[in-house]
């Protein structure tokens, strides 16, 4: 059962609390959480009242706001026409303001670059799909390849392959998969921004399977939310987008 606006009585009750903490984080995914999945990932725009329930909060004493995207931290700057104070996390949990932690070593360079370059190669026999670079990541895309069966043998030709090199991290997302010579977790980002803040409670929402890391980190008295169906971790659930931004917009609301 949910209420009018898609939230379930639990989750509700979860988010009163979790308003009530002195210091609160709040830490969102972005693609098919906060924006609908589009063709061109350059066009993916925030969902009509995000950006506005984000920039409510993170004006809120004690009140911490970070986008927590695969997408590396300029990509994720430039979509989502969120400047400060929302926090910007990239590279899922690795990319902070100021960079990363350590740069890569040469054979971690050398390694990206053979990633990159086993990519292209599949892409140049996939029309339609794409390859993103990141600072310790290579991405195929193939959501906008037409044919599914193409699609199906490019994403297993990637796993075949790259995917499968001594060394990688290797994260399989919807008609994505992401290799990356240096691990990285959402889980790890949200103890930090915990850590950096001394937050009492955390909320992460998060659509996609890469989000389970982060659920599966948090604390009991965290709030967990996956977005639409499937598998998942987290405590709650809201059905689609226009959901969490009625949960940020209840969650600003009782924080006022
Ligand atoms: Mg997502």
């Amino acid at each position: 059962m949910t209420t009018d606006d898609g939230l379930s009585p639990e989750l509700s009750e979860a988010l009163r609390r979790a308003a009530q903490a002195p210091a609160l984080v709040i830490a969102c995914d972005y693609d098919g959480t906060l924006a609908p999945f589009v063709d061109d990932p350059t066009r993916a725009v925030p969902a009509p009242g995000a950006v506005a329930a984000l920039e409510r909060l993170a004006a809120l004493p004690r009140t911490t706001v970070a986008l927590l995207s695969g997408r590396n931290r300029a990509a994720l700057a430039q979509v989502s026409g969120a400047d400060t104070p929302v926090v910007l996390v990239g590279s899922h949990g690795s990319e902070w303001e100021g960079g990363f932690d350590t740069p890569l070593d040469d054979d971690e360079v050398a390694l990206l670059a053979r990633v990159g370059s086993d990519l292209e190669e599949i892409v140049s026999r996939t029309p339609g799909a794409h390859v993103e670079s990141k600072p310790t990541a290579a991405v195929l895309h193939v959501r906008p390849v037409e044919d599914p069966d193409l699609r199906a043998r490019a994403m297993s030709e990637a796993m075949a392959g790259p995917a499968a090199l001594d060394g990688v991290f290797v994260t399989e997302g919807k008609n994505v998969v992401e290799i990356a010579v240096r691990e990285a977790s959402k889980g790890a980002a949200i103890e930090r921004l915990v850590e950096q803040t001394g937050a009492q409670v955390a909320v992460f929402i998060g659509d996609d399977v890469t989000d389970e890391r982060g659920f599966a980190r948090l604390r009991s008295q965290d709030v967990g939310v996956k977005v639409g169906d499937g598998r998942t971790l987290a405590d709650y659930r809201v059905p689609g987008i226009p959901a969490v931004v009625g949960l940020l917009t209840h969650l600003a609301d009782l924080r006022s």
